[in-house]
């Protein structure tokens, strides 16, 4: 018989530190909700504005990528035209005089190196202007940069 009670006693408190332990990790839990809830938002605009930071990068990098093909390419007919030019000296004087030129012309192309666009400060396009488009919502109207051609690269 005092066995028996003795076991209930000690069942019950068993109970009891199950009920403490209980109540406290739902407090925990409750805790985890609130903060989910209140930083939901904030993580899915922190994650938002990480993509959008890395597809601006991504693109730009194809731009300076094209950019710089279109360059090398327009270099390469230019050189070709420069070696058309001299085919066609008969006086070698005059071939030795065009290889100064170009000799000269080289280094000073050469020194050319990809700078972001003073203009549109590498944007491509130039500061906007607010419009109301025919729904009435407002919208930034912003005009192509003519000075590096909307690549926000400039050459010098
Ligand atoms: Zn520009």
């Amino acid at each position: 018989m005092i066995n028996l009670t003795g076991f209930i006693c000690d069942m019950q408190f068993q109970m009891d530190l199950l009920t403490v332990k209980i109540n406290s990790l739902e407090k925990s839990m409750k805790k985890l909700e609130d903060f989910h809830d209140e930083f939901k938002d904030v993580l899915k605009k922190d994650i938002q504005t990480h993509r959008e930071m890395w597809d601006e990068v991504y693109k730009r990098l194809e731009t300076i990528e094209l950019y710089n093909i279109t360059h090398q390419i327009k270099r390469i007919a230019q050189i070709e035209r420069d070696l058309s030019t001299i085919l066609k000296c008969g006086d070698l004087s005059e071939i030795r005089e065009r290889l100064d030129e170009l000799e000269q012309q080289k280094e000073t192309e050469c020194s050319d190196r990809p700078h972001k666009c003073p203009i549109c400060n590498g944007d491509g396009k130039l500061p906007g202007v607010l419009l109301k488009n025919p729904d009435s919502k407002i919208e930034i109207y912003k005009a192509p940069c003519h000075v590096c051609d909307e690549t926000g690269i400039v050459w010098g």
